[in-house]
């Protein structure tokens, strides 16, 4: 990120601005930059998703492809996990793509291919996040802020999603009548390209793998994702000092090995384009943040961050 929250890229699309868009420019750059360009970007995104996965599911009919799981079997307990795992790791790396940590080549399809596995599809996810970098622990601005409770916090941050797209159109566009209108027309786009996303997971993978991996998958590493957001802006202190943190203990010193350094969420602020924030290079980056420990969860009176040792 370059002096003044502008990242190069952001220069670069800027400068681009003048010339006529391209498929190919479209591709090479992140949605938040088309977003505030193109009044119409966001429906028609999610339009393009929408006729997609209805293709897809119509090849998958005509073609007569059958469902992948279509009973209960009792070994899918025993594959869970790694389901979970695959999930989760797709929400990182549409983390990831939504900063370009990825090569610029391959950035674009990485965030769209995980953020349509995830659900949220690559645009929403980086729309919202991008807010949620330059409006950090902002109680009103930043699309999810800290709440002392992980449940609360999880269910406001997720229903926010539609709110915080709406009110990030609207700053750009101006709050006017016809924008609001605009908007509900989209979120109609928006909640259509849900359901037909949903529906070409079922026909893909039939009812018994719907219900025992798709569901409880997308539940689980939504919570996964959510927890994540609650820990590393300091939720366990729950004094209202909510800022983001590194930690790297107990439970999360795993969280960091297998899921490419998540937790050490002080260091992603500084620099959120480092792609794995556990291996920070203070020669190149700066000097990294300290590491917090979140156990015990100190008293109230107690409650200042203790510097690892
Ligand atoms: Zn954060
Ligand atoms: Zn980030």
């Amino acid at each position: 990120m370059a002096p003044g929250g502008v990242c190069k890229e952001e220069i670069g699309f800027m400068a681009a601005a003048t010339r006529p868009p391209s498929w190919f420019t479209s591709f090479g750059t992140l949605p938040h930059l088309h977003f505030r360009r193109d009044k119409n970007f966001y429906r028609r995104y999610d339009a393009k998703w929408f006729v997609f996965s209805l293709a897809l599911i119509a090849v998958l009919h005509f073609a007569k492809i059958p469902m992948l799981l279509p009973e209960l079997k009792l070994w899918y307990l025993a594959a869970f996990p790694a389901v979970l795992y695959f999930h989760i790791v797709c929400s990182l790396f549409v983390h990831n793509a939504s900063h370009g940590s990825f090569p610029r080549a391959i950035n674009r399809i990485m965030g769209e291919l995980c953020g349509f596995i995830v659900l949220s599809r690559f645009a929403s996810w980086q729309i919202v996040h991008e807010r949620h970098h330059r409006y950090s622990d902002d109680q009103v601005k930043d699309p999810h802020p800290l709440l002392p409770g992980y449940f609360e916090f999880t269910w406001r941050g997720i229903t926010n999603v539609e709110k915080q797209l709406q009110t990030a159109y609207l700053e750009v566009y101006g709050d006017t009548e016809e924008n609001r209108a605009r908007e509900r027309t989209r979120a109609m786009i928006s909640f259509s390209t849900n359901f037909v996303l949903i529906a070409f997971f079922y026909r893909l993978l039939g009812p018994g793998g719907f219900v025992a991996f798709f569901l409880p998958a997308q539940v689980l590493g939504w919570m996964f994702v959510m927890h994540f957001n609650w820990v590393t802006h300091n939720g366990l202190a729950k004094d209202g000092n909510y800022h983001p943190v590194n930690i790297d203990s107990g439970y999360y010193w795993l969280g960091n090995r297998i899921f490419f350094g998540i937790y050490m969420h002080g260091n992603h602020h500084k620099r959120s384009n480092v792609f794995n924030p556990l291996f920070w290079d203070d020669a190149k980056f700066g000097k990294a943040d300290p590491v917090v420990k979140p156990y015990p969860v100190p008293k109230l009176e107690e409650q200042d961050a203790v510097p690892a040792e």
